[in-house]
Order: structure tokens, then sequence, then C-alpha cells
């Protein structure tokens, strides 16, 4: 079982990382090298929305979300390092472009156990505020969530990226073999998400939702998508600029991924 297992890996490691394969091939070897020492150190790799010519939305007070969503995913790196329970890699850790699909084929690529892509958001209504988590869905579970998706995946588009450069048919087929098992996994940690950032910090009435975010489809990779807060709202983002507040989000979420990982290590 273990060979069958390690082939579809590496099958979908072709599909998912061809072309951008090259790039993390260090990536590939460390995590090799971690499962021939026995550490236990689990990788989590996190995902700062947006960068570079992409700055995601934009603020109250015209602060960029590309901003917000680095410095947070800085300090949550911070604390799981502090913790020594994990390696964290960052998808950039600076002011850069980077494809969505080459977010996902890095995280696939690094053998990660867990990948969290990091926004904030704009809405229609100013007076609307909170996070919100996101998980995978083919359909999203409302036409709000359709319209979030379609903003998030629009950065490729406009790079002129195409996102749909695989085989359909054969991708589809590997998508459905591994996506169920990671599907229940990533519900169960965006469950923990929610709990967590509601123990500090306000959270949007429909806290939890699905939509097809092109970051959450890598099919073996237990994975979900934070909304750190809506940059609409003046108070949201005043608070959201503040460290004290991007340090309160990375503690909320440093919780909820140590609950989650205690939860796979018990199952
Ligand atoms: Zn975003």
């Amino acid at each position: 079982m273990g060979s069958r297992v390690i082939g579809r890996r590496q099958l979908l490691g072709g599909i998912l990382g061809a072309g951008a394969g090259y790039v993390f091939l260090g990536g590939v070897r460390k995590a090799v090298a971690a499962a021939k020492s026995g550490a236990k150190t689990r990788l989590v790799v996190l995902d700062p929305g947006h960068g570079g010519i992409d700055p995601g939305a934009i603020g109250f007070s015209g602060i960029y979300e590309k901003d917000i969503a680095l410095a947070t995913a800085r300090e949550l790196a911070r604390l799981l390092e502090t913790s020594k329970r994990y390696r964290v890699q960052l998808t950039r850790d600076n002011d850069e472009f980077v494809a969505l699909q080459d977010r996902v084929a890095h995280a696939h690529a690094a053998g990660a156990e867990l990948f969290l892509s990091i926004h904030a958001d704009a809405l229609p209504n100013a007076g609307t505020r909170g996070a919100s988590v996101f998980t995978l869905s083919e359909r999203a579970s409302d036409r709000e969530a359709a319209e979030l998706a379609a903003r998030e995946n629009k950065a490729d588009l406009i790079a002129g990226i195409d996102l749909s450069r695989h085989e359909p048919v054969v991708s589809e087929i590997l998508l459905d073999l591994a996506r169920r098992q990671t599907n229940n996994l990533s519900i169960r940690l965006a469950r923990d998400m929610v709990l967590e950032l509601g123990r500090e910090v306000k959270l949007l009435n429909n806290t939890h939702r699905s939509a097809g975010f092109a970051v959450l489809k890598a099919p073996d990779v237990p994975s979900a998508l934070v909304e750190l807060g809506c940059l609409s709202n003046k108070e949201e983002d005043r608070l959201l600029q503040q460290p004290s507040y991007q340090r309160r989000l990375a503690a909320g979420l440093a919780r909820s991924i140590s609950d989650y990982f205690d939860f796979i290590g018990r199952a």
C-alpha cells in the first residue's frame, strides 16, 4: 500500500509541479532528508496573499492587503518556529508577485503537511467586519464567496497565466482520489481556526465558508485560507495595521495549528 501511495504522490507531483518543479527541487530534497532522518518537525507552508504588481484589496486608509498579509504571516512563522514543533516556509517573504499555481506547487513539492493562505478582504458594505476562514469547494457555498474567489483568482488572469494548463480529465480524476481525505482534514483545520481566532478577534457571522480558490487546490495538502478582517471597514483597517493586533491574529492561528496537529497525532 505504501508504494501505491508514493506512486500516486509522484504522479500528482508530476502534474501539479510541472513547469515549477525544478524551482522547488531543494524543497523536495529537504523533505526527503527529513523523512529519512526521522525528523518529527512538521512542515507548514504559509502563503501571504498577493504581492508585487498585485496589491490585493486596498483598505479604507489606502493600506494594501499584500502588506497586512505578509506582516501577519511573518509573525505567525515566528510563533510556530519558536515552538520548535514546526518548520515553516513562506511562499513569498518580500513584496514580489508569485503565481497562484506556483504557491500550491511549492507546498506540494516541499512536502507540506499544512498550507495556510493569508488574506484580508474588502467588502461592498463598509459596516461589515470580522475574520473568516475558507476551505475548498468546487461550487462556492454562497454568491459572496464565489465573488471573493473570483477576485482572489484574478491575479493570474492579469499576469496572463493559464490556470487550466493540465489535461482536465487527468487532473480531475487525480484530484477526486485525494480530495475527499484532504477535504476532511481541511475542514477540521478551519474549525480549529474559527474557534481560536474567535478568542482573539471579531468574526464574520458566516465564519467558515467554502469557495473555489486556486491556492486551496493541492489535493493532498490540507489547506485553508484565512481572511484576517475587512479592510473596507474603517475600524478593522486601523486594527489590521497594528503589530499588536497582528500578533493576536497570529497567536490564534498558531494555537489552531497546534490543535489540528494534536488531533492528527491522536487519529
Ligand atoms: Zn486576498
